[in-house]
């Protein structure tokens, strides 16, 4: 298994093993994990595959050479073509590749255009086909697959893919497994709206918890995590509403500056990341629910 590792790390790896990758394809791990449903792993990034009778729906080619690997992986499975691409959300690392599916709408939450649009490097899809607002289930007469936005948790798009006959999920950069997302990367994340996905999808009595960047599937990684926000929440939250009674908006806004170096959560300390990041999920955390972002 791959294990979380820290997204500067991934980025990296994946840079790196496509610089060094010689001409021919290497094939990504497959595992199925109920009927017509797989998931697919190669270079830190993993994609749901659902066969339909329409065609083949799959989530986050991320890039084009791991897009062709998927679709020669995909032709050992079916014959059918690839439909719908699905779409996590609107990071740049999460949405190319869709070139090499010609025959697929892509499918991304409503927020996303706006962000393509700025898009200067070429790593985003030339058109989104397919938005939604709220939920979308996606009708290629295969096995169930609803769409959920349940806020920007990690980027303005953040989607849950949840597959409630196959009891799968599929969420990207929402949790990693026993370890503290580095700090560089939750500035574009909204801690009430994770804190949200979280107990989501702790209500799906899930048989695997597919996540973007980890071969781990366990549901008991939610939990833990869930646990986490909550603590960090219940902490935050605490000294927020402190402040307030005691001083009011400006006596937050004066805390803000220390807090993310003076609270503390013991009871994590053996997580990986934890003495170096901690400090920005305080931030991000009290960010959101003092700023709204
Ligand atoms: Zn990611």
């Amino acid at each position: 298994m791959l294990g979380a590792f820290e997204k500067p790390a991934a980025s990296i790896a994946a840079v790196l093993v496509l610089a060094a990758a010689p001409a021919a394809l290497a094939a990504p791990t497959v595992k199925q994990l109920a009927d017509n449903v797989y998931m697919m792993s190669e270079f830190h990034y993993v994609s749901l595959v659902v066969v339909g009778e329409d065609g083949v729906l799959i989530t986050d080619p991320a890039f084009a050479p791991r897009a062709r690997s998927m679709k020669a992986a995909i032709a050992e499975i079916t014959d059918k073509p690839v439909t719908r691409i699905v779409l996590s959300h609107e990071h740049y690392d999460h949405v190319g590749g869709a070139e090499v599916f010609p025959e697929a709408q892509v499918i991304c939450h409503a927020s996303c255009q706006a962000v393509f649009d700025l898009d200067v490097i070429g790593m985003t899809p030339e058109t989104v086909d397919v938005t939604f607002t709220d939920s979308l289930t996606v009708d290629f007469r295969g096995p169930t697959v609803n769409l959920h936005h349940y806020g920007p948790a990690d980027g303005f798009g953040s989607t849950v893919v949840h597959l409630p006959e196959a009891r799968v999920a599929f969420t990207a950069d929402i949790y990693e497994d026993r370890s503290l997302t580095h700090g560089m990367w939750m500035d574009d994340d909204n801690y009430l709206a994770i804190r949200r996905v979280l107990r989501e999808l702790q209500q799906m009595d899930l048989l695997h918890a597919v996540s973007a960047h980890s071969d781990d599937t366990s549901v008991e990684i939610v939990d833990e995590n869930a646990a986490f926000v909550e603590a960090l929440f219940d902490l935050v939250g605490g000294e927020i509403r402190k402040a307030m009674r005691e001083g009011g908006p400006t006596q937050v806004m004066m805390n803000l500056a220390t807090w993310p170096g003076e609270l503390k959560l013991p009871e994590y300390a053996d997580w990986k990341g934890y003495d170096e990041h901690l400090p920005a999920h305080v931030r991000r955390m009290a960010l959101s629910i003092f700023h709204g972002g």
